[in-house]
């Protein structure tokens, strides 16, 4: 297991922006980042559009920046009025991740149609929004095969079933992977993020499997309130929770992971601080908790 506290170089630590995105542009965040001497960032779409990407790409370039991770893509469920909508948002999003040479296009699956692409007809059929998701990852691999970006299947606490994945633990992410790519040729992959799966009793199985099969693309930290009071925007700073961080990173770094571990914080109570101090908080965190 590497020994974070002795990383004084940031070697190992990607900063996902979401975790300061109400706190400045990604320019802005990027030349934080660039202060406090990370060099990994993980950056999303939005943030990326809202400067363009040209000029995302350049910072990235010009700033010596590495990616863990693009996200993202994905929100695949749709009527069929939307589905030529969402196939080709996903290519855009494998082409983007290209241009910004990220080493995976991190996907959220989405849930029920009507929430993953809003207007499609509402169901209730979660079962028929799972063939959906399988579907639309099956219609986009060759694209990110071909285009050199490795996909990310990234499985979403249960709570977000409705809206945001319909892929809930690891366990269903790997057998789409297995069922989609069973050679590995597609390099269809999994993100491991702590706050989705530290719940699930198959976790240390799941992650040992996903290892076996070289299926580990990213790995997110964060951690897990009590109590939690927005389903979204209130997870923790590494070691204000309750998730065993060094258990989970032990068990993702024995099978061979040697990618960052990618800070990724939704939270009010984070993006009201100034973006120095989570920045600085978050860099101890890493060397001492995790
Ligand atoms: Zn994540």
């Amino acid at each position: 297991m590497r020994d974070l506290s002795a990383d004084s170089e940031l070697r190992h630590l990607s900063l996902n922006t979401a975790t300061v995105r109400k706190q400045g542009d990604l320019l802005e965040i990027l030349s934080a980042a660039g202060r406090h001497g990370i060099s990994c960032v993980s950056p999303w779409r939005d943030q990326v559009q809202a400067v363009g990407l040209d000029k995302a790409v350049r910072a990235v370039r010009e700033g010596g920046f590495r990616l863990s991770g693009y996200c993202r893509g994905g929100m695949f469920p749709a009527d069929a009025a939307r589905r030529a909508e969402e196939r080709d948002d996903n290519r855009r999003a494998v082409d983007e991740a290209a241009a910004l040479g990220a080493p995976c296009l991190v996907l959220v699956v989405g849930g029920l149609p009507q929430f993953s692409r809003p207007g499609s007809v509402p169901i209730r059929d979660i079962d028929l929004a799972r063939d959906q998701v399988e579907d639309g990852i099956g219609a986009l691999a060759e694209h990110a095969a071909a285009a050199g970006v490795p996909l990310a299947i990234e499985p979403l606490h249960p709570m977000y079933a409705a809206d945001r994945s319909c892929v809930n633990t690891l366990r269903q992410a790997l057998d789409i992977c297995d069922r989609l790519d069973p050679d590995g040729a597609l390099r269809l992959g999994v993100a491991i993020d702590v706050y989705h799966v530290w719940w699930d009793p198959e976790v240390y199985d799941q992650i040992a499997r996903a290892g076996a099969g070289g299926r580990i693309h990213a790995f997110h930290l964060c951690d897990w309130l009590v109590p939690t009071k927005d389903l979204l925007n209130d997870r923790g700073m590494m070691g204000d929770g309750v998730i065993d961080l060094p258990r989970l990173r032990r068990a993702v770094e024995a099978q061979g992971f040697d990618g960052a571990c990618e800070v990724e914080i939704m939270s009010d109570h984070l993006w009201s601080r100034p973006m120095d101090e989570v920045l600085a908080t978050m860099i101890d965190r890493y060397r001492t908790v995790c």
